[in-house]
Parts: C-alpha cells; structure tokens; sequence
C-alpha cells in the first residue's frame, strides 16, 4: 500500500529511518519548515535551512525512493523574535515559487501573542493570494481557544477553507474543524497526545472525509512510521483497504496537489541510484550504492 506522511521534519532523522519508512510503503513526505529547537538570531540562518529543505533533502529522500515536498513559511515560536520575524516574511515569495514547495506552512499559534497573529495573518493572506495550500499548527498548550482563533482567522482572511489543512488535531478540537471544509491533521506520538487506538475512534466517529494523519517526526521523541502503524491500527480495526489508502495517500496527496507542484504520478516505482552526488555529496559513506 502507498502511503504519504504530510507532516515530518527529515533534517533531524537519519537515514536509517528513511530506510525504514520506504519499506513500510511510504512513498512520499512533506516537510514543513518548523523551528530548529533552538532559536535563530539571523535571517541568513532561515536561507540556509529553506535552501536545504528545496536541495540536499530532497536528494537525501530521493536516494532511497522517497519524494520529498515541503512548506515554507515562518514558525509561530519564532513570529515572537522582533529581529528575524519581518525578514523572514520578506523572503517567503521567492521561495514559494520553487520546485517542490507545496504550501505555506507550518504557521499558526504557539502562546497566541500579537506578534504570531500578525505573522499567520500576513502567511495565510500570502497563501490566500498564491492559491497555496496552508498547513496550520495548532498549540499545545490551549489548544481549544488556539484553534477557534486559528479557524476564525481563516474566515477573516477568507481563504478558501478547501486551502488549509489544520493540524495536530485531538478529541476537542476535531469537532471544531469539522464544522468547516478545513482538512483535519492529527499527528500520531509515542503515548501522548494522540496515539493510533485513539485515532482509529475518531475515524470510526467522523469518517474518513478530509481526514489526515502524520507522524510530525522531529527531533524529539517521536516515530516516523506512526503513519504504516495508523494503517495497521486502521486495518485491525476493520476498516476497508480504500478507506485506510484514502486516509493514509489519498487525502494528503489530494490536499498538496491543489498547489498545482505535486502529482501523485511522481510517487511510487521511483527510480533512484546511490551513486549520484548532490554537489559533490553522497549519502553513502563507501558502501555499496543501492540502484532501483
Ligand atoms: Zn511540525
């Protein structure tokens, strides 16, 4: 079964994960520019990582047959830092326009202050604008008041909601989107905040329309195959194989393609060699390269 995680942070995983992951049928991932776990005091800090985000992993995924799109947008933590906030906005156009850059994202709320609505109003009317898909963070601490916020947001700026993909969803939020054309993430951890049983009730609850799961892998305690374990738990369950392939490929595939850069012809069977470098680097270190 193909599979696609719309939601994890591969600049802090190894490659023994992307090993793991392409052969539990994960096809194709996106990747959202997020923050590093420590603050960054320079704007040409934010070049170099979306820079990485577009070119060396997006060769590192391909090396093992995996294709990587991301989102590009300034994290709410850091909307609070004055001296990289406003520059970091600047350069987001240039590199929405890029090869492999799906939406704007991730963007939200973290502590609800002045300086994050002003920096996720200001990226969804960018959004808005390029007709861009917009993946939406919701906090989590508060979360309830973080998301009606984030939802009546939406209505403000009067994106289309069929635009934007609210994530990190539990039991008290979903309803909430729900009541919206919103796409609904949930984002599977290790034991806390939502686990595979506990998701597999929501979709028995709600169905499987717009709804989306992710691992939201990073660099803290996390697992990437929380989606091959959703499909699993799903499977356990009873759910048919179309409603666990609309779940698990379909609707995240289906959310990304409205921006017009991804199809879902490029994913699965891809061919990829080893041997090839991205300027000058391999991903090997002297072993045997893999071709397919
Ligand atoms: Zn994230």
């Amino acid at each position: 079964m193909r599979m696609f995680d719309p939601h994890i942070h591969m600049t802090s995983r190894t490659t023994d994960d992307y090993e793991a992951m392409a052969k539990a049928g994960i096809v194709g991932l996106l990747e959202p520019a997020f923050w590093l776990g420590q603050p960054r005091t320079h704007v040409g800090t934010f070049i170099d990582y979306f820079n990485s985000l577009i070119g060396w992993e997006r060769f590192r995924a391909g090396q093992f047959g995996i294709a990587h799109y991301c989102t590009i947008g300034l994290n709410p933590k850091e909307a609070n830092d004055s001296r990289i906030a406003e520059p970091v906005l600047e350069l987001l156009p240039r590199y929405l326009a890029k090869d492999g850059v799906v939406g704007v994202g991730e963007i939200g709320y973290d502590d609800v202050t002045e300086a994050e609505e002003k920096a996720f109003g200001a990226q969804l009317e960018l959004a808005k604008k390029l007709n861009m898909p917009a993946l939406i963070h919701t906090p989590h601490r508060d979360k309830k008041k973080g998301t009606e916020r984030s939802l009546a947001l939406v209505k403000e700026v009067g994106i289309a909601e069929d635009l934007v993909l609210i994530d990190h969803n539990n039991e008290e939020t979903l309803p909430l989107v729900k009541k919206t054309a919103c796409w609904a993430g949930h984002s599977i951890y290790p034991d806390t905040k939502m686990t595979e049983a506990r998701m597999v009730e929501l979709l028995k609850r709600y169905g499987t329309e717009r709804m989306i799961v992710n691992s939201a892998a990073d660099w803290g305690k996390s697992d990437p195959l929380k989606v091959p374990k959703t499909a699993q738990a799903m499977h356990a369950a009873g759910f048919s194989e179309s409603d666990i392939q609309r779940v698990v490929f379909e609707n995240p595939v289906a959310f990304f393609e409205q921006s017009g850069k991804l199809s879902r012809a490029d994913l699965g069977d891809r061919h990829f060699d080893q041997a090839e470098l991205f300027e000058g680097n391999s991903v090997l270190r002297g072993q045997a390269p893999v071709r397919a």
